[in-house]
């Protein structure tokens, strides 16, 4: 991991800026594709580009690379833009497309075209592909190379009004069938397609491929450093190629690759996640154990969190996998200082205070966070009818079980003192019921409070609580991958088996005071781990009445520990 302030592309920038490259310009882009959700990888990758522009006074333009009609969709343009702006990054008013550039891109090929840098092609993709050779033997030229400039220029023209059905002709650079580089072997520039597209509609039938358009619409942005990840590496030289062939020397922008985040646990790519969404795995893009922005937004995790992870993780040329648990850790360490502590019962068991007065009920105060006093405190109520933990009762306990047990005492958190007397069962033997007594004068901060026992539980007052749903989250695959550092990092192994425990949902209760909560809102659930109220599922606390429930979603455990028994 790279201490912050010390990564490749910090000092690279910073060294343009000394030498007075790009004319002392910083600008970069962040260019999704808008062909699904963005991922935490995604994150990284914002949080680079935009966290660059902004140390070095520069500027970060959004753009939708949107030269693929077939896959693209205006859905998923709103949710990046959403995604970007949560995360706390503006654009301005540098809100680009790459199909807006279509004319221009048109004319720059033409351009290549006139200089004898690219031909029509008239083979089919089988044919191209079976005559580019290998990585070890040169390709074949193919036997349209050698066209006019006038034949191409025609021919390319008609292209583009149609004249040819798709797949019967291409636009190729003209480059070197023999490089050692196959990326450079005459790659494919424009291809025809009939197909409408989400913003041009159908005004083109010509589309340019990736390789293309991208360094030029960098180029037209007056990008001066265009990072991506490290797959695009042996595609620099066609992005030098082509800048050097159609830009002047201080508007070509240059590219470099960084390591893709890739996590334990999770997949990272964007068809992976479609196919989740689309098998009905989980409930949607958004859904809180998707690793999606949104997915992680709706699970409760923080823009700053987030931020921190990219952060920390660091920026290297070499790929890796990074755990999963220092994600859930950055979460976790905002969440210790700023999350109020309240009680919530996941699985209740009933537990009566026999000799409290029935209908007496009585307001305790509770701290709101001990780690931060300035957050103060609150009422709870407390009266004769609680819930506790099924969990933490046991009828016939092993040693060294300090919870609740027959004859056994524990103190009720910010409460009382309480002995077990007698259970009650039903029909099947199962405990339905724990009978106590407490000791009034154990009150918590009281005078003669003094008195010690070994367990503490959370706990709410039957009368007062409120319905919830608590839903906790596991990882969606619950094997991990490997890297092979012989292949460079690459992902050994791709993730298949989901973890059918993903989600476990409880139907319990929490205390009052969360009926004014907002899915802004973080709590740590004492000894449960940290929770957020669903943006999406929680019913308003005005419905509550009428047989409405909260819904909560744990964000993460308490303890990292909490991971090896499979219980985050
Ligand atoms: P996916 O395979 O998930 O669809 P992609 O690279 O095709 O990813 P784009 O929309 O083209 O998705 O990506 C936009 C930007 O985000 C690119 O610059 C890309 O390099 C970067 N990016 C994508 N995935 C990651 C990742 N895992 N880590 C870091 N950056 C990423
Ligand atoms: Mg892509």
């Amino acid at each position: 991991m790279s201490e912050p302030g010390s990564h490749f592309l910090r000092t690279i920038i910073a060294n343009d800026l000394k030498e007075g490259r790009h004319d002392g310009r910083v600008q970069t882009r962040f260019p999704p594709e808008p062909n699904g959700y963005l991922h935490i990888g995604h994150a990284k990758s914002i949080c680079l580009n935009f966290g660059l522009a902004q140390e070095f006074g520069g500027l970060c333009n959004l753009r939708f690379d949107d030269t693929n009609p077939a896959k693209e969709d205006v859905e998923y343009v709103d949710a990046i833009k959403e995604d970007v702006r949560w995360l706390g990054f503006s654009w301005g008013d540098r809100e680009y497309y790459a199909s807006d550039y279509f004319e221009n891109l048109y004319r720059l090929a033409l351009n290549l075209i006139e200089s004898g840098n690219a031909y029509v092609c008239d083979l089919t993709a089988d044919e191209i592909r079976s005559t580019r050779g290998t990585l070890t033997s040169p390709g074949q030229e193919s036997p349209f190379r050698n066209r006019s400039v006038r034949e191409n220029l025609d021919l390319f023209t008609r292209m583009r009004a149609g004249e040819f059905a798709a797949g019967s002709k291409v636009l190729r650079a003209k480059i070197d069938m023999s490089s050692p580089n196959l990326n450079m072997r005459d790659p494919v520039l424009y291809r025809v397609l009939f197909a409408p597209h989400h913003r041009t509609g159908d005004s083109w039938c010509l589309y340019p491929m990736y390789d293309f358009a991208h360094p030029l619409s960098d180029a037209l942005e007056s990008i001066t450093h265009s990072v991506c990840t490290l797959e695009f590496e042996d595609h620099r030289p066609l992005y030098d190629w082509l800048v050097e062939r159609l830009f002047p020397e201080n508007l070509r922008p240059r590219q470099y690759e960084f390591a893709r985040l890739d996590m334990t646990h999770t997949v990272m790519s964007k068809r992976k996640l479609r196919e989740l969404v689309e098998n009905n795995v989980v409930s949607g893009w958004d859904d809180p154990r998707m690793p999606t922005i949104s997915g992680l937004r709706r699970r409760g995790y923080s823009a700053s969190a987030i931020r921190t992870f990219c952060e920390n993780i660091g920026v290297a040329r070499a790929n890796s996998l990074v755990d999963v648990a220092m994600l859930e850790n950055c979460a976790r360490e905002e969440l210790n200082l700023a999350a109020k502590r309240v009680m919530a019962v996941l699985e209740p068991l009933k537990l009566v205070i026999t000799n409290y007065p029935p209908d007496q009920y009585e307001k305790l105060i509770a701290d709101n966070n001990p780690e931060d006093p300035s957050m103060g405190t609150r009422e709870i109520d407390f009266g004769r009818e609680l819930y506790i933990e099924q969990t933490d009762f046991m009828e016939d306990p092993p040693n060294k079980f300090f919870r609740l047990k027959p004859g056994g005492e524990v103190r009720l958190k910010h409460a009382y003192i309480i002995r077990c007397d007698h259970v009650v069962k039903d029909a099947d033997g199962v405990v339905i019921e724990v009978h106590c007594s407490y000791d009034p004068d154990s009150k918590t901060g009281g005078a003669t409070s003094g008195r010690k026992v070994k367990g503490t539980l959370h706990w709410v007052a039957c009368n007062h609580a409120l319905p919830a749903e608590i839903r906790l989250y596991d990882y969606l695959y619950s094997e991990t991958q490997d890297v092979d550092t012989a292949t460079s990092g690459l992902l050994t192994a791709n993730l298949t088996d989901y973890n059918p425990t993903s989600l476990i949902c409880h139907q319990g209760w929490v205390e009052q005071s969360l009926l004014d909560a907002t899915p802004e809102d973080r709590f740590q659930f004492l000894r449960q781990g940290y929770f957020c109220l669903d943006s999406q599922a929680s019913a308003l606390a005005g419905s509550l009445d009428t047989g409405g429930s909260l819904v909560f979603n744990r964000i993460v455990g308490l303890r990292d520990s909490y991971r090896k028994q499979g219980n985050r």
